[in-house]
């Protein structure tokens, strides 16, 4: 056993904005909330949950693969999480380009029909849970609804997009309003994030 073992083995990762910038569509209250008092859970339910097991030795996209029950609940919610927050600007590029442009155009049609298609599934995901745009082995673009924690990652697909589904994410700004919540959300995602992420996948 390391004689430095620390508990604490996953650190939150910053917000790419002060917690003010996205509102009004998100408001300060949301994003103190999101952030620091849900996302922080899964980040310290993370860390208690691994202590003293393989699993410290393993980075989160690795326990993400590879593990069940609560410590995969908690780690998947801990990397969707940085994964949705980190596409979100008050300087967003609004339009995606480029290879991922024709990505989209190729599988979807235009941009506002995935993002269409992606609305519906947030309207018809039940409970809680999570939107995403990923890609296939086979580099065809996908969106998929799932519920908890659900991550493509887990079904060997490259996350491009996540919406936030949780009630968390939107229930002090929207109540109940789940779509007028999800329209307020499109104008804060950065497409210049998932193209980076679109480039990343294709060299990995
Ligand atoms: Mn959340």
């Amino acid at each position: 056993m390391k004689q430095d073992h620390t508990p604490a083995h996953f650190e939150m990762k910053p917000l790419p904005f002060s917690s003010e910038a996205l509102a009004p569509a998100l408001s300060k209250e949301t994003i103190d909330y999101h952030y620091g008092k849900h996302y922080r859970g899964y980040v310290e339910r993370l860390n208690h949950l691994i202590a003293n097991t393989p699993f410290e030795e393993m980075t989160l996209e690795q326990i993400v693969c590879s593990s069940e029950g609560s410590i995969y609940n908690n780690a998947a919610q801990v990397w969707n999480h940085e994964f949705y927050f980190d596409a979100l600007s008050p300087e967003a590029a609004h339009h995606p380009t480029g290879p991922l442009l024709q990505a989209i155009e190729r599988d979807f049609g235009s941009v506002e029909e995935l993002k269409k298609k992606m609305t519906e599934a947030a309207i018809d995901l039940f409970g809680s849970g999570w939107v995403w745009l990923a890609e296939e082995e086979n580099g065809r673009l996908v969106v998929l609804g799932e519920s908890n924690a659900g991550n493509p990652l887990r079904y060997e697909m490259k996350p491009l997009l996540v919406l936030d589904l949780w009630e968390h994410a939107y229930y002090i700004d929207y109540r109940n309003a789940r779509k007028r919540a999800i329209e307020a959300l499109w104008p804060l995602i950065d497409w210049r994030i998932v193209e980076a992420r679109y480039l990343q996948n294709q060299s990995r």
